[in-house]
């Protein structure tokens, strides 16, 4: 990659191995080193920023846009479960596909997916060149499979994942508290520890579960509740953590457990907005962005997530230096990449190349202000022009191969969803 700008400076940078192995000042890398058997970008007029990491979603959910809109989240998500009884590989694999159509065009590079039919999803994004965390799900509850038997599945998926190599990353999900019993999430979190891998869990989503869960659980929040059963540690990346007490926030940020911000479902199920930004930071918690499912946020755009996380944080605290940009990009890049454990989310010689040149030939950057003020506040994802993912272009020119057999596909499996 040549004449690269990098935080305001010209760069030439080198990729190698899947990795950013130099970054040197423009025309130095053509200077000191021969060019043959590199493949060479010019990206004048375009600036280079971390792809962004998804911190939780459920991709294939990509072709259930706008199935429960205008539904309380209890109405909603029987809704959901209901159209997930009849759901099947082909669903998933072209679901998944648009989903990662979507992340490459918006910038993400890594997303941490929690769906079914997750060895299919994990194919269909390593086909598109973005890396994915899949899950073994533990749900139960009517029709799902008894406790052995998930735990013999999710023993058989851990199994499998060891072939995976570098193409995905394997977690253990467990849905929620209020889907899953206490045994099974004790079971699943000690797999997780065992195996060094990382738990990823819906908590405190709603104020009902909180309800739900100290109506249950002998007055325990679900934090609190988790915590008793030894299933929060550092290895943990908690969906949502939205209504927490102060006691939650100690826990939570005590054991530097890794908290996902969705504020687009949260503020569209009517689930709440308070999400405790400043206390989770300050008591040791990672930071992260997701945007969960298209069911709930109806897209994956993280450009969008961290605009409408900044603007509602401001908002509600009545302060507008809260969630500052550097830190809300990190909280969207390497924040992300750290509850993965990813060396990503930085462009740094040595990490992963996961990195996104935006071009700034549009009004949107026509200002004196800083380039992330005006790509957060002010531009749209479709400034972002090309990607690279691990080192290989996902997308170049805005032009992703395949993209039309992909919606092609799609449209057809839509046919088959139940109504
Ligand atoms: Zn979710």
């Amino acid at each position: 990659m040549k004449n690269v700008t990098v935080d305001g400076c010209q760069r030439d940078i080198v990729i190698d191995g899947g990795k950013i192995s130099r970054i040197v000042q423009a025309g130095e890398f053509e200077k000191s080193f021969p060019t043959f058997g590199y493949d060479v970008l010019d990206c004048s007029s375009l600036t280079a920023i971390p792809g962004f990491v998804n911190s939780h979603t459920h991709a294939a959910m990509a072709l259930m846009r706008g199935v429960g809109e205008d539904m309380l989240f209890q109405d909603w998500i029987k809704r959901i479960w209901d159209i997930e009884a009849g759901l099947h590989k082909e669903f998933v694999y072209w679901g998944t596909k648009v989903a990662c159509l979507e992340m490459i065009r918006t910038g993400t590079t890594v997303f941490n997916d929690q769906y079914w039919f997750s060895s299919t999803a994990r194919e269909a994004a390593a086909e598109m060149g973005i890396l994915p965390a899949v899950s073994y799900i533990f749900l139960e509850g009517e029709g799902r499979p008894d406790a052995e038997t998930q735990k013999a599945k999710c023993q058989k998926w851990y199994d499998a994942s060891l072939g995976w190599g570098d193409s995905a990353i394997f977690t253990v999900s467990v849905h929620s508290v209020y889907s899953v019993s206490e045994n099974l999430i004790k079971w699943a979190a000690e797999f997780a520890r065992d195996h060094g891998i990382k738990l990823h869990i819906h908590v405190s989503e709603t104020l009902k579960e909180n309800q739900d869960c100290q109506a249950a659980h002998g007055g325990l929040s679900p934090v609190e509740y988790l915590d008793s059963l030894g299933a929060l540690w550092s290895d943990v990346i908690a969906a949502h953590t939205l209504w927490l007490s102060d006691n939650d926030v100690r826990i939570l940020g005590g054991h530097g457990v890794s908290c996902v911000h969705n504020i687009n479902s949260n503020l569209k199920l009517s689930s709440g907005y308070k999400f405790r930004y400043t206390e989770l930071k300050e008591a040791g918690a990672n930071l992260c962005l997701g945007t969960d499912g298209c069911a709930s946020s109806n897209n994956l755009d993280m450009l969008e997530a961290m605009k409408t996380s900044a603007i509602v944080q401001k908002a509600w605290r009545e302060d507008p230096s809260v969630m500052p940009l550097d830190e809300l990009v990190a909280m969207a890049t390497e924040n992300g990449a750290r509850a993965l454990g990813l060396q990503s989310g930085r462009i740094e010689e040595g990490l992963r190349a996961d990195i996104c040149l935006v071009d700034t030939r549009s009004s949107f950057f026509l200002s004196p202000a800083p380039f992330l003020a005006n790509l957060v506040y002010s531009s749209h994802s479709d400034c972002i022009r090309t990607v690279i993912a691990g080192g290989k272009i996902v997308m170049k020119d805005r032009v992703i191969p395949g993209e039309e057999e992909i919606l092609a596909n799609a449209a057809n499996v839509l046919t088959q969803l139940k109504k």
